[in-house]
């Protein structure tokens, strides 16, 4: 293919929802399958939604995702910038040769007089559009308006009874008719330009070859196509991505789940199965596969196996892909999101070393399905139990027991160097054995106070993992506590 150009567009609103994801997920696969450029554009221009920090949230929900762009903020490709408040002169210049060439115009209208006439509109069951009120104000009226410095728009103006058709990659022929289409707005009162001008200068002076967008878009792109006739510009190739929809069929929405991507990143589900997940929600690649690395996805995307019917958000196929790449990930993978787990924890004071999370994630990884509910499930690998589970206590707390921890103590630190788990198993069953009681009784009060738990790896392990000091000290406070 020729060069390929693509962009992610988003409007910084705060977070990164996983339409957007997917959305930059799809222009990252066939830029990379191509050998394009993956362009990151932030549509910024609209002044009442701005929101503090926005930006970066979004850059480090891309990061997190693997998905790393080539041109964007501080990444310049010639192009920029990239931000699109830091284009307005770009975008008053072309909306002035639009007006010059017809093909816009200064609208005055007042808001009450637009409020009427949707109102009207309303009543006679007609689409609301504006009637071109402002088309034949004469160049004097204009200069007048002007002068006296009346609020105005700049309105495209589209024209009467023609046909706008387009080609879409996933959709095929794709056609409007212009009596569907409102003049829209191009540049506001406030001198901004509106989505459809800015974002189709950019898209020419970025030299994006392909538009890759939600279906959401399609209805704007007729104007957009008017546009890029009007400028006698070339027309990038659009692909519009199916819907993604709740279960019940209805638009994915907040009220059924979440939809940030860092909701899931803060539950802990990994960037690759979030990747995976998000890469099968309209497209497949002709088989039943459905497990992918992001390098495989690489290799088999393209667009014309996009689906264009909604794709529904189901949770447990994304569960499911979760457990399947948690399980599969490499020992040094696995060991990196821990450690940014516990960084991102209440344990981020202590430093632990390599071998000893190594230990803890082997006697961990057939119970959870993500590093970070290792810190949920058994803390007491990082800090202290606390306190003690009150069914555990009531169940294996005897009268005896105090005494039989104390002396169980005292063995274990006349132990010399612990070189294996069973070490700790020696000096157990010779107690229970002096004691004619059953191991049981020694077990769970000794897993009791070194966890605070009843449930968890082999207490032999977890002995071995936290060593022999902090057994003895575990078990001496748990002594005095419960
Ligand atoms: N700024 C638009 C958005 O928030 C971009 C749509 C497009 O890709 O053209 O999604």
């Amino acid at each position: 293919m020729e060069n390929i150009r693509v962009r992610f567009a988003p409007s910084p609103t705060g977070y990164l929802h996983v339409g957007g994801l997917r959305t930059a997920l799809y222009n990252y696969l066939f830029a990379k399958r191509n050998n394009g450029k993956f362009i990151l554009r932030i549509e910024d221009t609209d002044q009442s939604r701005y929101v503090e920090g926005a930006v970066e949230n979004l850059i480090n929900a891309l990061k997190w995702s693997g998905l790393e762009f080539d041109e964007g903020p501080d990444k310049d490709g010639g192009f920029g910038p990239y931000f699109q408040s830091q284009r307005l002169d770009i975008y008053n210049k072309y909306a002035a040769e639009l007006v010059e060439k017809k093909n816009a115009y200064y609208c005055f209208c007042t808001p009450e007089r637009l409020t009427s006439l949707r109102d009207e509109q309303k009543n006679q069951n007609l689409q609301a559009k504006y009637d071109k009120h402002c088309l034949s104000l004469s160049e004097a009226q204009i200069k007048e308006n002007l002068n006296a410095g009346i609020p105005y728009v700049i309105r495209l103006n589209v024209p009467i009874g023609e046909k706008v058709v387009f080609n879409d990659i996933i959709r095929n022929r794709v056609e409007f008719v212009t009596a569907t289409i409102d003049d829209q707005v191009l540049i506001k009162s406030d001198g901004f330009p509106t989505y459809h001008l800015a974002n189709v200068i950019d898209d020419h002076l970025m030299e994006i070859s392909h538009v890759i967008r939600g279906e959401e878009w399609l209805s704007s792109t007729p104007k957009h196509v008017l546009l890029y006739n009007f400028f006698g510009w070339e027309i990038p190739q659009f692909a519009h991505l199916p819907l993604l929809l709740n279960p019940d069929k209805t638009k994915l929405s907040k009220r059924q789940g979440d939809v940030a991507v860092e909701d899931y990143r803060a539950k802990g589900y990994s960037p690759e199965a979030l990747v995976n997940f998000v890469a099968l929600l309209g497209w497949n690649a002709g088989d039943d596969k459905e497990f992918y690395y992001m390098d495989e996805l690489i290799e088999k995307f393209s667009l014309d196996r996009v689906n264009n019917s909604g794709a529904v958000f189901d949770i447990q196929k994304l569960n499911w892909l979760n457990t399947e790449h948690f399980r599969k990930l490499p020992k040094d993978a696995l060991l990196n999101h821990l450690k940014s787990d516990i960084a991102n924890s209440e344990f981020n004071e202590k430093k632990y070393s390599d071998e000893y999370l190594l230990l803890v994630i082997d006697s961990m990884i057939e119970r959870v399905t993500s590093t970070k509910e290792i810190l949920e499930k058994s803390p007491y690998f990082f800090t202290e139990p606390i306190s003690y589970e009150e069914e555990s206590k009531t169940k294996n707390w005897k009268p005896e027991t105090p005494e039989l921890m104390s002396e169980l103590a005292k063995r274990f630190s006349l132990l010399g160097e612990i070189k294996d788990k069973h070490d700790f198993e020696q000096p157990l069953k010779e107690l229970a054995a002096e004691k004619e009681i059953g191991a049981g009784k020694l077990i769970h009060p000794l897993r009791l106070s070194v966890s605070g738990m009843s449930t968890g790896p082999g207490v032999y392990d977890i002995l071995y993992i936290i060593g022999k000091e902090k057994t003895i000290s575990r078990i001496e406070k748990a002594v005095k506590a419960i």
